[in-house]
């Protein structure tokens, strides 16, 4: 699950990192009100407004300005709220900005030029640990720099029995060129930023940039994260944080029905009980030279009334050209998933308007054949995969 910007920031500082601070407006009026508590608050005398949308490059697409006077703050704001901003990370039709955050601009001038840098802490699943990946050259796309100076992206990784060690958070101050009050700094903000990470079960942070700002303090700029979804039952809290208004509408439509869906492009829907089977059928398809359309685990039941919902869901996607059921039944048995999808079919009438393909196999899968070709509905039954596929061809033909 992503958070916006201003989310993340949130967890960061409920942490101790310092970040840069902002509030959060829906209105240009708002964002008068809020820079003008701002600057009393933190002094500042520019704002920068940033558009909170689920993409990064916002910079890039104009979704990201200074502000040097609270008629620049109403003006800009006005812009950005309502606009479709289109970055190099979403698609051509942009994403519809709800709210910015105005925050106080941190790069003024002082004794000390302002340097950016990259840092992002992750989980290297090849050696089952963690890592902070950090770069002296922040603020530009890391992909970037991964391609044309690979050598300036450095990495550390945490051994989980051990924690984050001092040497390691010095290490990295070290390698970013920090000496002085700065390093020291930077040594605490990676500390904090290591143990928001773990405390809210994250799977990704990236901060980019992370800036030494001019009085030589540690802030981060921006903040992208990513929870792990499968922690997210013991973070009530950061739950509440999700805005579904970023999210694929079928996928907040299947969870809120208890179906694991994600929407892919190919043309042939898949329903199929289980997350590795999914994955296997997936593969399965792609091999005999077709495209997933989505990926559907229906789970451990797979009565009429789940069958037929997940069909609907699969049939939102305009571009399924058919369904492939593909579902091994131990404890349910397949005879029981037969009835369910052929009581499915029967219920949906012309609403299951492309052809369906049924593989059963497990527990009773003869007399699950059975029951499908003896139903008098346009469904057609298989038992080995191949079999399953050539029907899939015979129809998209
Ligand atoms: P992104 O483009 O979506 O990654 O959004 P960022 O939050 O990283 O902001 C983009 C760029 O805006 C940064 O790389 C900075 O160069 C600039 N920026 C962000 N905050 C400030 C600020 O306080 N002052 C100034 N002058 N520029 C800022
Ligand atoms: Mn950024």
């Amino acid at each position: 699950m992503n958070l916006h910007e201003y989310q993340g920031k949130e967890i960061l500082a409920s942490y101790g990192v310092t970040i840069q601070r902002g509030k959060i407006a829906t209105t240009p009026e708002e964002a008068v009100k809020a820079a003008k508590e701002l600057t009393e608050e933190t002094g500042t005398g520019w704002h920068v407004i940033k558009a909170q949308v689920h993409a990064g490059g916002r910079g890039k697409g104009g979704g990201v300005k200074l502000a040097k006077s609270l008629d620049d703050v109403k003006k800009i704001s006005g812009e950005i709220i309502g606009m479709d901003l289109v970055t190099p990370q979403t698609s051509a039709e942009g994403k519809r900005v709800h709210q910015v955050l105005i925050a106080e601009d941190v790069y003024e001038p002082g004794d000390v030029e302002v340097e950016e840098f990259y840092m992002s802490v992750l989980l290297d699943r090849a050696k089952g640990q963690n890592m902070i990946m950090y770069s002296t050259e922040g603020g530009m796309d890391i992909e970037t720099v991964a391609e044309e100076t690979p050598h300036l992206i450095f990495t550390e990784h945490i051994d989980p029995s051990h924690g984050l060690q001092g040497f390691q958070a010095r290490r990295i101050a070290f390698n970013l060129g920090l000496s002085g009050k700065a390093f020291k700094e930077m040594t605490k903000f990676v500390a904090k930023l290591y143990n928001a990470y773990v405390g809210s079960d994250s799977a990704l942070f990236e901060i980019n940039p992370v800036i030494k700002a001019s009085n030589e303090t540690i802030i981060a700029v921006d903040c992208k994260i990513t929870l792990d979804e499968n922690a997210l039952f013991r973070h009530k809290d950061l739950e509440a944080m999700r805005d579904i208004r970023e999210e694929n509408a079928t996928e907040v439509e299947a969870r809120a029905v208890g179906l694991n869906y994600v929407d892919l492009d190919g043309n042939v829907g898949c329903m199929v009980n289980g997350a590795g089977l999914a994955m296997a059928t997936m593969d399965l398809i792609k091999q005999a030279g077709f495209e997933p359309a989505n990926f559907l685990d229906v789970g451990g039941t797979a009565d009429a009334k789940r069958v037929e919902e997940a069909f609907k869901i699969i049939l939102k996607d305009k571009g399924v050209k058919a369904i492939l059921v593909n579902i091994f039944g131990g404890i349910v048995r397949c005879d029981r998933v037969a009835e369910g999808i052929i009581a499915a079919k029967k219920s949906m009438g012309d609403a299951m308007n492309v052809p369906l393909i049924v593989r059963l196999q497990g527990t009773n899968a003869e007399i699950a054949k059975e029951l499908i070709d003896n139903s008098g509905m346009d469904v057609q039954s298989a038992i080995e995969f191949q079999e399953a596929a050539d029907k899939v061809q015979a129809v998209l033909a």
